[in-house]
């Protein structure tokens, strides 16, 4: 029940817990799982919807049922219904969207890659930092079930002393996602878009950050101008882990997963690498091979409740700001040393 004494909105709650949410990109992830995950959300709503284009706008409102659009920023920074901003536009558009957000005291919650370089992922922080506003990033994939429950069994030592990981992300990209991110050379490309997920869920699930990165991509059977299309990266992480990644928008009928090896045996998670609830995780060592039950929810629904408790004062998000910075500053290593063919030393400032 909303308290006594503090001022209410129309819906009877209280201001200070209601989050009023704009929408900065009218985008497909917006449109397939956001608007759903806020609505599903207590004492939150959709105020507006940014796009560039005012016929897109209105036909997004329209079909999302979102009461208002708006092709100016400046018109979501001066309104005082909105206290979160949703930001999915293009990658180019992150860094200067979430500083004038910042600036004008709405939360944020960003997709990845955060920014397209670090600095400015840095910024992005102390701005929020100084706005006293949460900064939040949009990883879903720590926020699936399995993944979680892999976490807990690889800190209590479930298999041992980590030895190697194996991560298997390649899928055929959705004909509808065949603009920017196949012949963007600056914001596009997979490993922005997708490695940069993997790298986050293996900081997520290991617990700490690669020291040294080496990768060769593909380009050219989707992908165009030299965006890379495919991708096998070589990690080392702290403790002599090897890790290994396998990531591609031109492999159809392939599922991905992880395998992480133990001194005393083998986790594997399996469908566990999509934006749907969805992953089966076993467990083989010296007793066999045995399901792990997961209870999955939704993870979008779950990044959305973690970033709706930090703003109301509770915990943090799913992925902090920081994290967006680490990841970016990983998968940019991983794109320097595709370039240049070199081993890359990480460096997280
Ligand atoms: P979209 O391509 O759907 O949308 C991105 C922007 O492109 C929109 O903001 C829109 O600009 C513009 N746009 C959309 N439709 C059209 C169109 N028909 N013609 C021209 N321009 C159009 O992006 P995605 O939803 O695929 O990705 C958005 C962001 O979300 C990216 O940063 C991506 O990395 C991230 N993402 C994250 C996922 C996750 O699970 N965490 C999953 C998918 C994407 P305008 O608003 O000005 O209309």
């Amino acid at each position: 029940m909303p308290e006594t004494g503090r001022a209410r909105d129309a819906r009877g709650y209280s201001m200070k817990e209601h989050i009023g949410w704009a929408l900065i990109g009218a985008s497909n992830v917006a449109r397939q799982w956001i608007v759903d995950a806020i609505r599903v959300q207590n004492d939150s709503s959709i105020v507006t919807v940014l796009s560039s284009s005012e016929e897109r706008g209105a036909k997004f409102a329209n079909e999302n049922a979102i009461p208002a659009h708006v092709t100016d920023i400046g018109a979501i920074l001066a309104d005082d219904r909105v206290n979160a901003v949703y930001i999915s536009t293009a990658n180019q558009f992150h860094h200067a969207q979430t500083m004038a957000a910042a600036a004008a005291g709405k939360h944020v919650l960003c997709e990845k890659p955060l920014a397209l370089r670090v600095t400015d992922a840095h910024d992005m922080i102390a701005a929020c930092r100084t706005a006293g506003v949460v900064l939040g990033i949009n990883h879903h994939l720590r926020c699936n079930a399995m993944h979680q429950e892999l976490r807990r069994l690889l800190a209590e030592g479930a298999i041992g002393r980590l030895n190697a990981v194996r991560v298997f992300h390649a899928n055929f990209l959705a004909q509808a996602l065949h603009g920017w991110r196949i012949n963007d050379a600056g914001g596009g490309g997979l490993i922005l878009d997708s490695t940069i997920h993997d790298i986050d869920t293996l900081r997520f699930l290991i617990g700490s950050n690669p020291t040294h990165v080496m990768a060769m991509t593909q380009s050219g059977r989707l992908a165009h101008d030299g965006v890379e299309d495919g991708i096998m990266v070589i990690m080392r992480f702290p403790g002599d882990v090897l890790v290994q990644i396998h990531g591609s928008y031109t492999v159809p009928f392939s599922e991905g997963g992880v395998e992480f090896y133990g001194s005393d045996g083998v986790l594997v998670g399996r469908d566990c690498m999509s934006q749907r609830p969805a992953g089966r995780l076993f467990i083989r060592n010296a007793d066999g091979e045995r399901e792990i039950p997961i209870h999955h929810h939704n993870l979008y629904h779950y990044a959305l409740a973690t970033f709706s408790g930090a703003v109301r004062g509770r915990g943090q998000p799913a992925a902090t700001g920081e994290d967006g910075l680490a990841a970016l500053a990983i998968a940019l290593a991983i794109r320097e040393s595709a370039l240049t063919g070199r081993q890359i030393e990480v460096d997280i400032p």
